[in-house]
């Protein structure tokens, strides 16, 4: 509970082992005791207590920790409504944390994130913008921002003691700066969407390549599995999976396998051109026990230019195809060979995905990264009124036009933080979190 009166609520059902007044209870103190309704122990509890201003929230707060159980929760739950509290919404706890100003709207953002975080880096970007980071840089902007706006101010304001060459080209290289640094941020999110989302990845191959025992060999490994979900398209599956820490969303052809048999040979090669080219990673799997086919070929051209990963399967029969093979020359260091049916060779596969990302192409340790929509269109548009804020320079508008423009990138700021935010943007953000946080 959180309010003011959270701690009157509190005293009507817990009676602590050694009651005390509630101002003689410091803050960070757990008590124990019991939850009663009518004298009747419903449970045996610890109290946690938080005194405003040091608490999640910065109000007043207290955590019942009960032995748990749906009954006894939902009791104690029951207690505490019956008593005067009401139901918090979803969110509300952090948000009442953001309207009080303990953190900032970036943070509270940062805090669904963290919940819903699949792999470690996600959680430790996340964390990363819970400390304030992002919210750091995109104050340090600002602030580069409206130290020029005071000399643009004090220009207009005495233009008698104004060199006006000299404020415009401040301004200048300023905005220069500043759209540098937007388009850094900018650039920031689509490795914060691939943290997030999962790099995609497509298993692409001929009928009887091995893909579905590849898919199952890494699904069958307990580190792999995730979460399975509805592809984008009707027959696709995705399957999200961990590996090494880098998150990929497998994109599983399931359905072309069910109603296939007997189509697959015409829809093969054209969804597979379609899904590799959607596709962050591609995973192209051959079958080493024969000769590469015409379809096999196709696919070697469907992935020239991508960035690709070739399985030379089923290792355990005879070879006809090694990685010398002149066909897969130019994919020389990025062949596994494997078996999907004895699950050999997959650590390889393993290490190769791990080796690829680790050369900056997920840099999870970018110390600030744009992780949401929300976040990426703002920057955006700070980009676009840097421009026009440009444009209105090089026309050689009066100073206290130029400063309306240089406002408006200030705003588009404030808005990412929060310091500027329609209630209804901070209600939208809130009911994304679940109950309870
Ligand atoms: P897909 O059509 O590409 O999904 O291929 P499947 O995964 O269904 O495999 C086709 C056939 O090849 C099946 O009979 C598998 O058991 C077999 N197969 C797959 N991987 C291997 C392997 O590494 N070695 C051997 N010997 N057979 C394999």
């Amino acid at each position: 509970m959180s309010g003011e009166k959270c701690f009157d609520v509190l005293n009507k059902i817990f009676v602590p082992k050694t009651p005390k007044n509630i101002e003689e209870i410091p803050g960070y103190t757990i008590k124990y005791g019991n939850i009663v309704e009518n004298e009747e122990i419903v449970d045996e509890v610890l109290v946690s207590y938080f005194k405003e201003p040091k608490s999640y929230t910065t109000e007043n707060m207290c955590e019942i920790s009960s032995h748990g159980g749906t009954v006894v929760m939902k009791k104690i739950l029951e207690l505490c409504l019956k008593n005067g509290a009401n139901l918090a919404e979803p969110g509300e706890f952090t948000k009442r944390a953001f309207l009080n100003g303990r953190i900032d709207l970036l943070q509270a953002e940062s805090v669904i994130d963290i919940i819903n975080s699949k792999t470690e880096k996600e959680a430790k970007t996340s964390m990363k913008q819970l400390e304030g980071v992002l919210s750091k840089k995109i104050h340090d902007i600002k602030k580069y921002i409206m130290d020029v706006m005071v000399n643009v101010e004090v220009s207009i304001d005495y233009p008698e003691y104004d060199v006006e060459e000299v404020t415009n080209s401040q301004i200048k290289e300023m905005l220069v700066k500043v759209k540098d640094l937007l388009v850094k941020l900018e650039k920031s999110f689509n490795e914060g969407k691939l943290l997030k989302e999962g790099v995609k990845t497509a298993i692409i191959g001929r009928p009887n390549a091995g893909k579905s025992s590849l898919l199952n060999a890494i699904l069958r490994e307990d580190r792999a599995i995730v979460t399975e979900f509805e592809g984008t398209t009707r027959d696709t599956i995705e399957e999200f999976v961990n590996i090494a820490g880098i998150p990929l969303k497998l994109i599983d052809t399931a359905g072309i396998r069910e109603n296939a048999n007997d189509e697959i040979e015409k829809i093969g090669i054209a969804k597979s051109k379609e899904i590799a080219k959607n596709a962050d990673l591609v995973i192209a799997i051959f079958d080493s026990s024969k000769e590469f086919t015409e379809e096999d070929k196709e696919i070697l051209e469907i992935i020239e230019n991508k960035k690709a990963i070739i399985i030379l399967n089923k290792i355990d029969l005879e070879a006809k195809i090694d990685e010398n093979n002149p066909l897969l020359k130019e994919f020389s260091g990025n062949i596994i060979k494997i078996s999907a049916l004895n699950q050999t060779g997959l650590d390889d596969l393993y290490k190769k995905i791990e080796n690829m990302f680790a050369n900056n192409d997920i840099n999870v340790d970018n110390d600030y990264i744009i992780t949401n929509v929300r976040q990426k269109d703002l920057v955006s548009k700070a980009i676009e009124d840097v421009n026009k804020t440009k444009e209105t320079l090089e026309n050689g508008l009066p100073l206290d036009i130029i400063s309306i423009f240089i406002k408006d990138i200030l705003e588009d700021l404030s808005k990412i933080t929060g310091e500027v935010v329609s209630d209804e943007i901070i209600d939208e953000i809130f009911s994304k979190f679940c109950l309870g946080k």
